[in-house]
């Protein structure tokens, strides 16, 4: 027999296996199930280290950089049967790759916001003025999409401001990376955001008029649809049957959600849409569809979280009955999406 090391624990509930292993790899068995959890279990996985996927942001024996892995393990979301299948639980969490994949769904959110923003402002400049977006106006909406200033009027006003104060260039530098900054930011000035610039004799303000990149309906229905993938795999907890007989780990369950986050990503680029295209996100009309349409963003989320939670519960976990618990999940995720809704809302 191979040595090894002290305490091999089943992945799923943690349950020291050492005598159940012992027992029946004298018995000349390779695999067996977990006494607690009844989880399946090839034994020789257990002590296997080595064989992480190498994309995979929370790899044992990483062979590439981490920033790498967290984008590469972003993609495999667009797969979560082949991820989660992938995904060992007795891989250890590691936060630190679990942090790095959380930046990559932001960088990745940054990057949709950016195209969008580009996108609708483009569209506005060739309805008003039949060019294209100006490069300056274009490059300020990637780096900040959710800004409702346009760089070229805030630059024009500074050097105004700075003809009126005879000032010299490193005055225009300095006023205009300061208000493009403090632009990147004021988002939420109200129905009427406005910005000064200079001081004394100098002093104008520009006025935002580019078109708000999340309408406040629309972020706050994101915001509402948001819970739904993150809470779901949370509910398994809920679960009598997963809990009791599977007795799965809250780790694994935190991991789960963790990932969930890479489904941020289509529900937002929905609520872009929606948002663009002003679609009623606050009150539908009085039929069934009409009823719908202000939930558009949850229901765009359903079957990606339906659909997601399924791979968890039957690659990664590894339960009974899979499909009903993805259901009973996504259902009880729905209600709380509905309820913070509804709050927001004062409507259902
Ligand atoms: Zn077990």
């Amino acid at each position: 027999m191979t040595a090894r090391p002290a305490h091999l624990r089943c992945p799923r509930c943690g349950y020291t296996l050492d005598a159940t292993i012992a027992a029946s790899e004298s018995r000349g068995e390779s695999q067996g199930a977990c006494t607690e959890c009844g989880l399946d279990i090839a034994w020789s996985k257990l002590r296997d280290e080595g064989n992480d996927p190498a994309w995979f942001v929370e790899s044992r024996m990483p062979r590439r950089n981490i920033a790498r892995r967290a984008f590469e393990t972003l993609a495999m979301c667009a797969r979560p049967f082949a991820l989660w299948s992938r995904v060992s639980m007795s891989i250890p969490l590691r936060v630190r790759g679990i942090v790095a994949f959380m930046l990559a769904v932001a960088v990745a959110a940054h990057a949709i916001a950016a195209v969008a923003r580009i996108a609708i402002s483009d569209a506005q400049w060739q309805r008003w003025r039949g060019t294209h977006l100006p490069a300056v106006d274009a490059a300020f909406g990637a780096v900040a999409p959710l800004s409702v200033y346009a760089a070229s009027d805030i630059l024009e006003e500074c050097q105004r401001c700075a003809a009126a104060e005879k000032a010299g260039n490193a005055r225009v530098a300095w006023l205009a990376a300061n208000t493009l900054a403090v632009a990147a930011f004021a988002v939420d000035r109200a129905d009427t955001p406005e910005i000064a610039i200079g001081s004394g004799a100098g002093y104008g303000s520009v006025r935002g008029y580019e078109p708000q990149l999340l309408t406040k309906p629309a972020r706050e229905r994101l915001l509402a649809a948001t819970i739904l993938p993150i809470a779901a795999p949370c509910v398994v907890m809920l679960l009598p049957t997963s809990m009791r007989r599977a007795r799965v780990r809250a780790v694994h369950l935190a991991r789960a959600a963790a990932y969930s986050a890479a489904l941020l990503l289509p529900i937002l680029a929905f609520a872009l849409y929606a948002s663009a295209t002003r679609w009623p996100l606050v009150l539908g009309a009085p039929t069934i569809t009409g009823r719908l349409v202000p939930h558009a963003v949850l229901l765009a989320a359903l079957p990606l979280t339906l659909v997601w939670n399924h791979a968890i519960a039957k690659r990664y976990l590894r339960l009974e009955h899979p499909a009903a618990v993805a259901a009973a999940c996504t259902t009880v995720a729905t209600l709380l999406a509905l309820a913070a809704s509804a709050a927001m809302f004062d409507a259902i």
